[in-house]
């Protein structure tokens, strides 16, 4: 068997956590974020809009008289086995109402005419824009970015190779490698 064996190093690297604060007390119903991100993700940018293709969509809770932004999440490929059902002030909501998640059982979260699953996106794109177009056309201020900075740590694969020079750089030091290494180089020259 040939395969080299991998080792992984561990290396620590910053990432920006990108985040989304909701204040349902400030929302008031008025579907810019959809329209928003509808157009921000059409093909061509822009070019359409369509609530049905936000990747944020305004759900109404009638108890409480109030408004609550959804952002879509991850795609599911199965149903939930188990699901919850909020109760508030007495009054139960569908199972799915306030669910992240693009899954089979539901039209929420999907590209109208393909079918194929919505996420938030964050609105990563090149060049990047500042804000998230939700959160900047909310004039009520019930979105609100956040930017974090985190520490995360990442494996990096190294080969056999890169593993026993590293070895040898402890063993011997760089410089005394570097020295060797050169030294080799020219007697195989000659
Ligand atoms: S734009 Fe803001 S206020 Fe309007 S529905 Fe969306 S979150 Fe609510
Ligand atoms: S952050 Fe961007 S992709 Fe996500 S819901 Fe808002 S506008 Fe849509």
């Amino acid at each position: 068997m040939s395969g080299e064996k991998k080792v992984e190093f561990h290396v620590h690297k910053k990432r920006i956590i990108k985040n989304i604060k909701i204040d349902v007390d400030k929302c008031n119903g008025c579907r810019a974020c959809e329209v928003a991100c509808s157009l921000f993700h059409a093909r061509p940018k822009y070019s359409s809009n369509n609530p049905a293709r936000s990747r944020v969509r305004v759900i109404r809770d009638l108890v409480n008289d109030i408004y609550v932004p959804v952002f879509a999440g991850e795609y599911t490929p199965a149903e939930c086995l188990g699901r919850d059902k909020y109760v508030i002030d007495g009054k139960e909501y569908d199972e799915c109402a306030f669910c992240r998640a693009s899954c089979p059982s539901r039209d929420l979260f999907k590209e109208p005419d393909s079918g194929l699953p919505l996420s938030c996106d964050m609105c990563e794109s090149d060049p990047p824009i500042g804000e998230p177009m939700c959160v900047q056309w909310c004039l009520a201020d019930a979105l609100i970015y956040e930017e974090r900075e985190e520490e995360v740590e990442e494996g990096v694969a190294a080969g056999d190779m890169e593993i026993g020079v590293e070895a040898l750089i402890v063993k011997y030091g760089l410089e005394k490698i570097a020295e060797t290494v050169g030294r080799l180089s020219k007697r195989d020259k000659n």
